[in-house]
């Protein structure tokens, strides 16, 4: 079967932050640069998951829009998206995205949001908001991004995060973890966008989501020059400012 990639944008007029459209525009590019077609679909409010989406992507939001989407991702479509995860699918969720793939999140002043448990781990909305660059140490290697966020997110014992912090604060500023992974889904609170500028990251989702139909892939190496000139570029600057 011809290998092709699609990718599954949840929320995308509703929760898109901080550029966090990139990240969709570097999947679909990155897989177009080496030969292999892209379709992106949009999952809307009350629309259902499809059922052959290889990558979803869901950005970040402000608390408003995260009431709405959670409310909406409840019953069967959150748990759609569960099982799509569990069978292989590829992830990748920014802040308010991520926040929503934990158990629940409790805004200031609001009810708590539900979020649909894929990831073993609460966020509370906590007194400071974390603003300014990050750099994780991953099994990516360094990691850096953005982050914006007053969500203090805590992980349960079992759950891997995407990895420590070496400046920022990351999942809650206290216990030097950023991030979350189950299976090939990824949550974080880097915002940036996170892939135009880590894009080892970003081929292992493509990888990850095309093998799931397709069995074992070999991305053909890119020269990745620009991406590697951005990504020092912003470490410097994390380190530099923080
Ligand atoms: N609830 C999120 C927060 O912790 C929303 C922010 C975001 O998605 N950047 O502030």
């Amino acid at each position: 079967m011809d290998m092709r990639l699609t990718i599954g944008w949840l929320y995308a007029s509703k929760m898109n932050i901080y550029g966090d459209r990139g990240n969709v525009i570097a999947l679909r590019r990155r897989a177009e640069w080496r030969g292999i077609p892209v379709d992106v679909r949009e999952i809307g409010m009350g629309q259902p998951i499809p059922p052959d989406i290889d990558l979803f992507f869901w950005g970040g939001g402000q608390d408003q829009e995260q009431a709405a989407v959670a409310r909406d991702l409840q019953g069967a479509k959150g748990e759609t998206l569960r099982a799509a995860i569990d069978d292989g699918a590829a992830m990748l969720a920014v802040c308010g995205g991520y926040q929503l793939l934990g158990h629940e999140y409790r805004p200031h002043d609001a009810e708590p949001l539900p979020g649909i448990g894929l990831f073993d781990a609460v966020s509370v909305a906590g007194p400071d908001r974390f603003i300014g660059n990050v750099v994780v140490e991953s099994r990516w290697g360094d990691l850096v991004g953005f982050e914006n966020h007053s969500g203090l997110t805590t992980l349960g014992p079992g759950v891997e995060p995407m990895g420590r912090v070496r400046t920022g604060r990351g999942n809650n500023g206290r216990d030097g973890t950023e991030g979350a992974i189950y299976r090939y889904a990824v949550g974080c609170y880097l915002h940036g966008s996170l892939l135009p500028k880590n894009p080892v990251l970003a081929d292992w989702l493509v990888a990850r989501a095309l093998e799931r139909r397709h069995g074992f892939v070999d991305l053909t190496l890119l020269s990745d020059q620009m991406e590697a000139a951005a990504h020092a570029s912003a470490v410097q600057r994390a380190v530099l400012t923080r």
